[in-house]
């Protein structure tokens, strides 16, 4: 039996659903929770869906169908059938749920990262995936579910962020397979598109502005950097949930081995986000540094201040370079 079909197994047997995605949740974790969320509900079960941190709900995708049923963790049963956590490569990514997983007759682990722990009763992992978003089509297609317009766009929504608009090396044949049947099943393409990558707000594309102008480039490591501070965020008005895609900006340099973005946080720790420039993977180093994520996509948190991370990352990337 494939991961698949095991996952759609026990979602069919279950009644009451509890899902989720990681922290900081990006495209591809707020569109495969969405989707599956549609599916679930469509399907007749009971579904709970929450983000560890709901407030952290990046704007660019509240269009999504779904949305409006996304609670806070304090809203959640005090147990559950079936907890589903997608996109979560380990159980800290979904830390203020830890109870609630706990707490549930069978968990299940749906995720594409190459670092993920195996963390629950049921694990379906497959890093060849382009996203989870890819794995929840394949539940879907074992469970007989009926993908209409509204888990279409979910699902598409994942597929097209993860993949960086179908640019990075996941953008594979089975990833493009999956754009045409969401496509065929009423997602509008531009639409989403518009939705996702211009509808960016005034005061974030004055922050864009000001970390773009600040951006540095350290010859013998191939190092493209920037960092957003607290008082950037102030004096522009923009949050933290909308810099997602900040650091694909940074990412057009030319030569870089390695692209970096500091985002200091509101207790003065700062969260980083890594890119391959080119060959050089970065999930390693964001592992080292506590944190993980892809090989070409990493990133993690650090207890030191703006100043002090970026000598840390530079010394981890010098000592690995030696
Ligand atoms: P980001 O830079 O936040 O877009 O994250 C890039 C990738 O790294 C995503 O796949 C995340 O799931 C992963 N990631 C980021 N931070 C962490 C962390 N602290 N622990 C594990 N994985 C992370
Ligand atoms: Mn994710
Ligand atoms: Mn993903």
């Amino acid at each position: 039996m494939s991961g698949a079909d095991e996952v759609a197994q026990a979602m069919q047997k279950a009644g009451k659903v509890i899902a989720t995605s990681h922290v900081n949740p990006d495209g591809d974790g707020v569109g495969s929770l969405l989707a599956a969320t549609v599916f679930l509900q469509d399907a007749g079960k009971t579904v709970f869906s929450c983000l560890p941190d709901l407030r952290k709900y990046p704007p660019q995708y509240e269009f999504l169908p779904g949305r409006e049923a996304l609670l806070e963790p304090e809203a959640l049963p005090e147990s559950c059938d079936v907890f589903l956590a997608l996109d979560c490569s380990n159980l800290s990514r979904l830390e203020p749920l830890e109870k609630a997983f706990r707490s549930a007759a069978l968990t299940v682990n749906v995720d594409h990262h190459e670092d993920n722990t195996f963390f629950a009763d049921v694990n379906y992992v497959d890093p060849t995936a382009s996203s989870t978003a890819e794995l929840v089509y394949r539940i879907a297609e074992a469970a007989s579910w009926r993908l209409d317009g509204r888990a279409a766009t979910c699902l598409y929504a994942g597929l097209v962020t993860d993949t960086g608009g179908f640019r990075h090396r996941n953008a594979t044949p089975s990833a493009f397979m999956l754009a045409a049947k969401l496509a065929a099943a009423g997602v509008d393409v531009q639409g989403v598109a518009r939705e996702i990558y211009e509808s960016q707000s005034l005061p974030y594309t004055r922050l864009l502005g000001i970390a773009l102008t600040r951006t540095q480039w350290e010859d013998d490591l191939r190092l493209v950097f920037s960092y957003v501070t607290q008082a950037d965020l102030a004096e522009t008005g923009a949050t933290l949930a909308e810099t997602e895609d900040l650091i694909d900006h940074l990412r057009r340099v030319k030569g870089a081995a390695v692209v970096a973005l500091f985002k200091e946080l509101a207790d003065g720790s700062v969260r980083v986000s890594l890119r391959s420039g080119d060959r050089l993977e970065v999930g390693p180093i964001a592992r080292l540094l506590g944190g993980g994520g892809h090989a070409m996509a990493a990133g993690y948190t650090t207890s030191k201040d703006l100043e002090n991370s970026i000598v840390e990352l530079k010394d981890a990337l010098r000592d690995r370079h030696a």
